[in-house]
């Protein structure tokens, strides 16, 4: 398990160093805050990113189901961060990117 320390202000976060690129938390993320990217080092060729940071709700998915123990997500009570409501626009680009083998699209602009 990771020491990772809590970044403040921040609800969710990643221990890049763990994370093997098996897709999970992106699939398992109904707010569209999480997607894969390149990245060449990778031994899959990718690696997990944080790309709607103000979207996330706390639901604790991505790290409930991450096996390599990767991402962490705030607690509500004690890091006192306010998360975010599940809009349309963050279902749909969650939508968007699991269309998109768990990449958010090039040309997506909602
Ligand atoms: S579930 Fe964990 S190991 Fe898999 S892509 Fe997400 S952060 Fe990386
Ligand atoms: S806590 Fe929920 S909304 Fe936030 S990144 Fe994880 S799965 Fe997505």
């Amino acid at each position: 398990m990771s020491l990772l320390k809590a970044p403040i202000n921040t609800p969710v976060w990643i221990d890049i160093t763990r994370c093997k690129a098996c897709d999970i938390c992106v699939s398992a993320c109904p707010a569209g805050v999480l997607s894969m990217r390149q990245e060449p080092s990778s031994t899959l060729g990718a690696i997990i990113d944080i790309i709607a940071l103000d979207s996330c709700i706390g639901c604790g998915e991505c790290e409930l189901h991450c096996p390599d123990f990767a991402i962490h997500v705030a607690d509500k009570k004690s890091d006192a961060i306010s998360f975010a409501k599940l809009t349309p626009e963050s279902k749909q680009r969650a939508e968007a990117i699991r269309d998109n083998n768990y990449r958010l699209p090039t040309n997506y602009e909602k």
